[in-house]
């Protein structure tokens, strides 16, 4: 057929050479290509052991806090379930007994707060709706993956911050704590002595 352009080039099967019949010579190649990026500098990290630092700003993981004085902040007003575009959330309010005044520091509280994982879309609504200062997205957990979607609802079992530490110490706002949250003091000090804070920030 007639080429319109002009520009087709006719291509002939070309006899291959000894060199080339032996395939030799390229895979020495292809094994220099990969050999070379042994002692190149690593875009990749051993996840999870180690973990990748996330940016003040970034919203991960829930946290239900305490206040100065150990008590869950959380009132069940349902403000953040509300403002929630995912329904994500759900909760059951209880009233707060005598003997649970120093568990509580609201008169009515979340017996049940519970998080759907899969539906959340992380974007911080409920840390903006709750007037208690009671929920806050940390910058430093993401939801691990699991095999089981029941595992990815998380009650107050995770939700809860763990311990207690000084004031000021809150997502979003004061100075960010790396081990503070999770007690993740050896995952983040792998990662300190691998000097890769500075390369893996986003
Ligand atoms: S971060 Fe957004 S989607 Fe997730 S629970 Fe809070 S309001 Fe809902
Ligand atoms: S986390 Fe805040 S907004 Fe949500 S129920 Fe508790 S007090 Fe209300």
């Amino acid at each position: 057929m007639q080429s319109l352009t002009n520009r087709a080039k006719p291509v002939a099967p070309k006899e291959m050479t000894f060199m080339e019949r032996i395939y030799l010579p390229a895979i020495l190649k292809g094994m220099t290509v990969t050999i070379k990026h042994f002692f190149m500098k690593k875009v990749t990290i051993r996840y999870p052991e180690i973990k990748k630092m996330f940016s003040k700003t970034y919203r991960g993981l829930h946290v239900l806090k305490k206040d100065e004085q150990g008590r869950e902040r959380c009132t069940a007003c349902g403000l953040c379930a509300l403002s929630c575009p995912a329904e994500a959330i759900t909760m059951t309010a209880a009233e707060r007994t005598p003997a649970e005044k120093h568990l509580y520091k609201e008169e009515k509280y979340a017996a049940v707060y519970e998080i759907n994982m899969l539906r959340c879309i992380f974007c911080g609504l409920c840390e903006e709706a709750c007037p208690k200062e009671a929920i806050f997205l940390t910058s430093e957990e993401i939801a691990p993956a699991n095999f089981d979607r029941g595992d990815f609802i998380y009650g107050k079992d995770k939700l809860v911050e763990k311990v207690h530490g000084p004031q000021g110490k809150v997502r979003g706002g004061g100075p960010l704590d790396k081990n503070y949250y999770h007690g993740n003091a050896q995952v983040t000090s792998a990662f300190q002595n691998l000097e890769l804070s500075n390369n893996l920030k986003v």
